[in-house]
């Protein structure tokens, strides 16, 4: 079972002004057959400003635009940061988020490194409750799907002289999204990006931002065009370890002979982002009595252990696509396969296991699910 999200009065209320004339079941049902990722909206949203030092009241209305100054300081110099969690529907019908107070503490961590104001834990996770338990009928039925959810917060104040801006808008929007392999769950190709960084030391790396997700589209194309559906960014000194994908953190399987099977991920430096994912699969891993381990894994340890057989699986994690496997790596010097290219037995066991949590089919035993 999961625990409540909210319990109490909330500090932060939410004034409840929900939309007046929201889409019929019969045109709701015929969205949620194929819903695909992000396009769809649910009919609310939740908004509140920040101004004059402080946060006003959070409001749940209709969906809809959100007036903007065209000097918005966020257009001008991208004070933006955003949160992706999903809401996952349970066998009784209710429906449960995955570790949001995580979430919640990600997006204070983005916010200061940005220099916005911070939103507080319990404004963060009632604007979140309240929309998930308005927009509830929009929670996908169907396997592998979810309500994904995205906070964010960006700078409304219309100025353009260059300092952290004084108005910021908070927002939390909501999308059903379908599963994320549809037709079975199958291995990428990764371009791996020897030119181009995501992020540097002292950088921006590690907090949620849109300004990190720009700087990796230019390298998403060019792997598209070397037919790759993502990109794999090494750091950005010695161009070397293996840091993570534009969106997803990484996971090695290595068989280190007379010292086991172990579960590696690249430590987090600073200019990678602290995947919840990540982190509930270096816990889930441990359960599953697989050594794990954090420790940078350069690009010539990959390639190499990919060739002796000594690396038995790689695979992507991320609160959008869970366990994505990786079948093989492409580069400017050639590509490499990983084992025979196909999604290995842990990489599948694992994301079984987390996909049963998250949908209530077993035991939450770290307290991870809040129901809604
Ligand atoms: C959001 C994100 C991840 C994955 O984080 P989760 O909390 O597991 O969804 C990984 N890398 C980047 C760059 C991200 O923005």
């Amino acid at each position: 079972m999961s625990t409540e999200l909210a319990t109490g009065a909330p500090t932060f209320p939410i004034a409840l002004r929900p939309n007046a004339t929201p889409v019929s079941d019969d045109e709701r049902a015929e969205l949620l057959t194929n819903p695909g990722f992000g396009r769809v909206f649910t009919d609310n949203m939740v908004v509140a400003q920040f101004a004059n030092g402080g946060w006003g009241d959070a409001e749940l209305r209709a969906y809809g635009p959100v007036p903007l100054d065209p000097a918005a300081a966020a257009m001008h110099y991208a004070q933006e940061i955003f949160e992706g969690l999903k809401a996952y529907r349970q066998p009784d019908g209710g429906t449960a988020l995955f570790r949001p107070e995580r979430n919640a503490a990600r997006f204070r961590h983005s916010a200061r490194r940005l220099s916005m104001p911070e939103v507080p834990d319990e404004l963060f996770l009632e604007s979140i409750r309240a929309l998930v338990e308005q927009d509830r009928a929009w929670v996908p039925e169907f396997a592998e799907g979810s309500l994904y959810i995205r906070p964010f917060m960006f700078a409304n104040e219309p100025f353009l002289g260059v300092r952290p801006a004084l108005s910021y808008i908070y927002a939390v929007i909501a999308s059903p999204v379908g599963a994320y392999f549809p037709r079975g769950v199958k291995p990428v190709n990764l371009w791996l990006s020897t030119d181009r960084v995501r992020a540097v030391p002292g950088g921006t790396g590690d907090a949620k931002c849109g300004g990190n997700y720009a700087a990796s589209l230019l390298a998403q194309s060019e792997a598209a065009e070397a037919g790759c559906e993502q990109v794999v960014f090494l750091d950005a000194v010695e161009r070397r370890w293996v840091e993570e994908l534009g969106g997803m953190n990484i996971f090695f399987l290595f068989d280190d002979g007379a010292a086991g099977r172990r579960l590696v991920t690249p430590p987090l430096t600073g200019s990678l982002l602290a995947g919840i994912t990540r982190d509930s699969l270096l816990t889930l891993s441990a359960d599953h009595g697989h050594l794990v381990e954090e420790r940078p894994v350069s690009i010539e340890e990959w390639r190499s252990r990919a060739a002796d057989g000594s690396l038995l699986e790689v695979f992507a994690c991320g609160t959008a696509a869970v366990i994505t496997p990786i079948g093989r790596v492409r580069g400017k010097d050639g590509e490499f396969v990983i084992a025979d290219g196909e999604a290995g037995p842990v990489t599948t066991e694992l994301r079984q296991s987390l996909l049963d949590i998250q949908y209530g089919k077993a035991p939450d035993k770290h307290n991870w699910m809040r129901a809604v």
